[in-house]
C-alpha cells in the first residue's frame, strides 16, 4: 500500500525514533511483529511510487526505526542481454535498527527530501559511511558505501533521530522554509511525485 508522505514541518519527523523489537524465538514465525513487515513493504512500494532513494519510516507517520533504500547491485547475467547497456540496478533494501558505525571523509552535496518537495539545498556529508543494522530476516547486515548511498544513508538515518536535512542549515534559510511549507500546507497543498524537482508550491497537487 503507498501511504502518505507527512510534509515538514510535522512533529512526527521531529521525533526520536524507537527500536524495533526482534521476536526472541523465530525460527518459526516472521522475526519482526506482522505489522512491521507490512510497514517495510509500504515503505518500499511509497518509496518507489514517489520516485524516492530513500524513506524513513517517521515520514509515513510512524517514529520506528526503520529505512528502505534503493541500492545499485550487479545485474545477474541472466538480466544483462535485455539491460542493453546497463551492468547495474536498483534494488530496494529494509533496513531494521540502522546505525552508523563508521565514516569518513567530507563533501558538500546537493539534497532533497520527500517531506520537503521542491526543496533542494547543499550540506555537508561524510563522503564514506558504514551502517549495520537488521534486515527483514533478523539478520545482522552491513552496508557501506561513499557517493549517492553514503548520503542517502547519513540523510535516511539522521530522520530516526528526528532531524531533517534542513536542520543543517542556516536559521534564516529554516525559517523561511518553514514559513513557504506552512504556507502551502495550510492551503492543502502536498507532493505529487509526476513533478519532483517543482520549485514552485503552486506546481504541488491539492490533498486529494
Ligand atoms: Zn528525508
Amino acid at each position: 500500500m503507498i501511504r502518505e508522505i507527512l510534509i515538514w514541518p510535522s512533529p512526527v519527523l521531529a521525533r526520536k525514533c524507537e527500536e524495533v523489537s526482534i521476536r526472541p524465538e523465530y525460527s518459526s514465525a516472521p522475526p519482526f511483529h506482522e505489522d512491521i513487515h507490512r510497514l517495510l513493504n509500504d515503505m518500499v512500494e511509497t518509496m518507489i511510487a514517489n520516485g524516492g532513494a530513500g524513506l524513513a519510516a517517521p515520514q509515513v507517520g510512524f517514529n520506528l526505526r526503520l529505512v528502505t533504500l534503493m541500492v545499485e547491485a550487479p545485474l545477474a547475467d541472466s538480466e544483462k542481454a535485455e539491460a542493453g547497456r546497463a551492468r547495474t540496478k536498483f534494488v530496494p533494501v529494509k533496513l531494521v535498527n540502522p546505525r552508523i558505525v563508521e565514516r569518513k571523509g567530507s563533501q558538500l552535496v546537493r539534497e532533497g527530501c520527500l517531506s520537503m518537495p521542491g526543496y533542494f539545498e547543499m550540506v555537508r556529508r561524510s563522503t564514506y559511511v558504514r551502517v549495520v543494522a537488521k534486515n527483514e530476516m533478523g539478520a545482522d547486515i552491513e552496508i557501506g558505501g561513499d557517493g549517492k548511498l553514503a548520503q542517502a544513508l547519513q540523510h535516511e538515518l539522521e530522520h530516526l533521530d528526528g532531524v531533517c536535512f534542513i536542520d543543517h542549515l542556516s536559521i534564516l534559510k529554516k525559517n523561511l522554509a518553514r514559513q513557504k511549507f506552512v504556507k502551502a500546507k495550510a492551503k492543502g497543498l502536498r507532493y505529487r511525485a509526476d513533478k519532483p524537482d517543482a520549485q514552485d508550491f503552486t506546481e504541488i497537487a491539492p490533498v486529494a
